[in-house]
């Protein structure tokens, strides 16, 4: 978005209003590909009866199935895989091939290596770039090497797929368009993974892993702070490996160190933690800086050793209670988020029960339920012993109510405490309440503050914190009144 507005296009999120249509996919699970597909096909008919002129189909689906595509949805007219963002230009005709080279391969379903003649057709001005792209690019992990000998990212399954792994990566004068409210923003600080996990495509939809520098996310949040975002939430698809490429010990501690240094950065944290990689360091860094948030994601996906191993993730109930009171120790009043996976082949009763006593015991503050979704391309694609729709669904039934009680209770301990409240605005449900969050609410899925109750105040800001009290709990949700603001 940031590329087309620089390029002059202006953005609406009506599609009856635009000239081209970009529909960006996702594809790593069955529920993700059937809204991908829905939403182009339902853009396909703004194409047919509206003032749409381009449709353009973006991301993770065109990684899976770039040919298939243009084959079978012929209202398509281009595809933009998410190693080629900057073919955007091109796909929606704001830049002639010939006069604005891409790096990137545009449109066609052929396999395309970035060639020395794409290189040569790169603009003056455009070396730093390619140049800084190269340079990020020569890195990669060890594990990272030998899961790809291992056919790690291999696309073969996918018919349709290019066999060339994205290697992308924006920098700090990438340009971004932001889509959040006005005061957080998301970061990413690294692409791809090497984890072997069996249930999961991203690494072959996404390649190897790979860090941003560490000075382009400085720079970043820099100028990020500089617009007015207080809060900054760093993503990858696995955080904790952050710097390893780089050759950066504690990259992440590191990097958040130097973050939390910004003045004017009020929230940070970071999302999607690997379980054996939230080292002391980690979680010093976290206790030490007031604006680093209280908060953990570590998605564990189950509790069974045994069905971690078919996982190819390891670990288990009792090394995860272990870890979650390291953490706990080390940074007082830390919330914690996880998700899980039910379903997985060879998931049997003993085996949930192990998670739904893990769940039990560890007392999580947010909690989220994946059902399996069995991938061809994947490890477990060709497990047997594969379990059941309606069973998986009665699981993640029994697991969200025992959540709920446990979220109900966590909740109540809430009631009575002054916190420092985010206000985001009027609640979609009544303009008589207004949402906010606390440092222990990630951006959009975590439980939500209600603020019902402005105290002395006529009105309140979006985009401003306030102290705020805790004066009704839900099973997700709290409700507040504000005490003293803004801060
Ligand atoms: S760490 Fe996450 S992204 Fe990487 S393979 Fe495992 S589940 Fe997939």
């Amino acid at each position: 978005m940031g590329l087309l507005d620089r390029a002059g296009a202006r953005l609406t999120s009506h599609p009856e209003e635009a000239e081209i249509l970009i529909v960006n996919t996702c594809s790593f699970i069955d529920t993700a590909k059937q809204e991908s597909v829905d939403t182009i096909l339902e853009m396909a008919r703004h194409k047919t009866s509206g003032s749409a002129k381009r449709l353009i189909v973006a991301g993770c689906l065109v990684e899976r199935y770039r040919d298939e595509i243009q084959k079978s949805i012929p209202e398509v007219d281009a595809v933009v895989g998410t190693g080629e963002l900057e073919a955007i230009l091109a796909a929606a005709g704001l830049a002639a091939p010939a006069a604005a080279p891409s790096l990137f391969n545009i449109l066609s379903g052929s396999d395309h290596t970035p060639s020395d003649s794409d290189h040569a057709r790169i603009r003056p001005g455009q070396e730093s770039r390619a140049a800084t792209h190269k340079a990020e690019m020569a890195a990669s992990r060890a594990e990272g090497d030998l899961r790809e000998r291992q056919g790690r990212f291999r696309r073969d399954d996918w018919r349709g797929a290019t066999h060339l792994l994205p290697t992308y990566l924006y920098d700090e004068s990438t340009p971004r368009f932001l889509t959040t409210p006005k005061s957080s923003a998301y970061i990413k600080i690294a692409e791809g993974c090497d984890h072997p996990c069996t249930f999961c495509v991203i690494p072959n939809l996404r390649g190897k892993f790979r860090s941003r520098r560490f000075e382009s996310v400085v720079a970043e949040a820099r100028q990020l702070v500089a617009r007015g975002v207080q809060e900054i939430t760093l993503i990858g698809q696995d955080t904790t490996c952050y710097g390893e490429d780089l050759g950066l010990k504690d990259g992440l501690a590191t990097l958040l160190d130097a973050l939390a240094g910004i003045e004017g950065l009020r929230w940070l944290r970071f999302l999607y933690a690997y379980p054996n990689r939230i080292t002391t360091r980690l979680l010093e860094t976290i206790a030490k800086h007031d604006n680093i948030c209280k908060y953990l994601d570590v998605p564990l996906q189950h509790a069974s050793p045994d069905l971690l191993k078919r996982m190819k993730r390891g670990a288990g109930a009792d090394i995860f209670l272990k870890t979650l009171e390291k953490v706990r120790a080390a940074v007082p009043g830390i919330a914690l988020r996880t998700s899980f996976i039910v379903g997985f082949p060879g998931e049997s009763l003993r085996d949930f029960e192990l998670l739904e006593e893990f769940i039990g015991e560890a007392k999580f503050d947010w909690l989220g339920v994946f059902n399996y979704s069995d991938e061809e391309g994947s490890g477990a694609f060709s497990l047997d012993a594969k379990v059941p729709k309606r069973t998986i669904e009665a699981r993640k039934r029994r697991l969200m109510k025992l959540q709920q009680s446990i979220s109900k209770s966590a909740k109540q301990q809430w009631v009575g405490r002054e916190l420092v409240l985010l206000a985001e605005g009027e609640s979609d449900e009544t303009p008589l309440l207004w949402e906010g969050r606390t440092q222990f609410h990630a951006p959009e899925i975590d439980g939500k503050v209600y603020i019902n109750d402005f105290g002395d105040l006529e009105a309140l800001e979006p985009g401003r914190f306030y102290n705020a009290e805790i004066t009704e709990a839900h099973e997700y949700d709290v409700v507040a009144r504000v005490a003293s603001g803004p801060l």
